[in-house]
């Protein structure tokens, strides 16, 4: 006998792998350059020079020991230090390496502030779609129930008036993922106000704080300098979870942080939980190579021009030849309107005529779209466009 749940989640097929896999396949049967896939979100520039040369270093000057060994869980004081000293330079908020719990990445540290807040059975955790799909099984199974606020096709901005329907005095926190995956639109300042605004009142009837978990894996990850603007100085009870996978393109390395500001009410209590919640997971200390890295690396950010290519290039084409997108203004997602409505079918034909492989977009929370992730090679891009011209023909 194995768990029902567990068995469940294991035995679901994830349409972005099948789809993934499907492309390898294809790939040995009709050759490399015959395959269009834009269906992982797997970073496409290298990781900055200095993120390697500081590996090289480290490897080469450091003792062997200390350097693969283990850490304190919550990670090494030097390198939180360089990662709260960076934030502040740039938030210009006091930021403490006390405040800071590095996690293997975005995912386990999304993990443990659920956990940390899943108080009761009914605890509700708000998610805006289109969100990232994980974070269903993520809010479903650590106790906690999600409550989906449906987009605002209009603007994807935050659907303030939506929010307000589904609030309730069970409703701890509030995932806020900008720039967003799957649609690359990034929350305005005036939305994300709003929303305080909305979060203050209510939390201030119910009794308790309703928290923002700010997911953040694409921050540095905005073209055409639109402002990101950092929720913490923006909203008091702002839980932030980082991951260095996108933006130093180390997805692999598994290296994030959770940031739980010491202006956030019950913050010592909350940042005691979510250490508790990380040790549920088997957390011990997220490896020390990266952290080592991070203290070293924490003020590097990417270089977006090949990105960027890719974006105008997509966006301009597809837009041109008449299919409805949603202007990406970060991250390296496209989210488009599926001609004829129907996602599913429209992804299926893509991929059986053309080897083209779009993700659709209906476990996001989104039916009736599709997302390209648009962190692959130009010349790809360049290719495919053909296959998209003869699928609205
Ligand atoms: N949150 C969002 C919105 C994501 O898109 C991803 C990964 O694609 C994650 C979290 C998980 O990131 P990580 O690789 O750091 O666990």
């Amino acid at each position: 006998m194995v768990n029902e749940n567990c068995y469940k989640l294991g035995a679901e097929p994830s349409v972005i792998r099948s789809l993934f896999a499907y492309g390898l396949q294809q790939a040995a049967v009709a050759g490399p350059d015959k395959v269009y896939d834009y269906s992982l979100g797997n970073p496409s520039i290298p990781a900055p020079a200095a993120v390697n040369a500081s590996i090289k270093d480290i490897i080469d000057g450091m003792d062997s020991i200390q350097v693969h060994g283990y850490t304190m869980a919550p990670g090494l004081s030097d390198a939180r230090q360089s990662v709260a000293e960076d934030l502040e330079r740039r938030f210009s908020l006091p930021v403490k390496a006390e405040e800071l719990f590095f996690t293997c990445g975005a995912a386990p540290a999304l993990i443990s502030v659920i956990k940390a807040l899943a108080v009761s059975e009914d605890s509700e955790i708000m998610l805006l779609a289109p969100f990232f799909p994980e974070y269903l099984p993520f809010v479903e199974h650590n106790g906690a129930r999600a409550v989906i606020v449906a987009p605002d096709t209009r603007s994807f901005q935050i659907d303030r008036d939506k929010v307000e329907t589904l609030l309730s005095p069970r409703t701890q926190a509030i995932i806020i993922n900008s720039p967003n995956n799957p649609s690359g639109v990034v929350y305005s300042r005036e939305s994300l106000e709003a929303l305080a605004a909305l979060l203050e009142r209510k939390g201030a009837e119910y009794g308790h704080p309703i928290y923002i978990i700010a997911d953040e894996p694409y921050r540095e990850l905005v073209y055409d300098g639109v402002e990101v603007p950092f929720i913490p100085c923006i909203y008091k009870n702002t839980i932030v979870c980082y991951s260095y996978s996108k933006s130093l393109s180390l997805p692999g390395e598994r290296i994030g942080y959770v940031y739980v500001p010491g202006f956030v009410q019950d913050s010592r209590e909350l940042y005691t939980a979510i250490s508790g919640a990380a040790r549920i997971m088997g957390h011990v200390c997220p490896p020390s190579l990266m952290q080592l890295v991070i203290g070293r690396c924490a003020g590097e950010r990417p270089d977006l021009a090949a990105y960027d290519e890719n974006r105008r290039l997509l966006y301009g084409s597809l837009s041109a030849m008449g299919y409805e997108c949603v202007k990406p203004q970060g991250a390296f997602y496209l989210l488009v309107k599926a001609p004829g409505g129907d996602s599913m079918a429209f992804s299926e034909k893509a991929k059986l005529q053309h080897n083209l492989l779009l993700v659709p977009a209906d476990g996001f929370g989104c039916p009736g779209y599709l997302r390209l992730s648009y962190c692959v090679a130009k010349d790809m891009i360049e290719r495919s466009l053909p296959a998209f011209k003869a699928l609205l023909g």
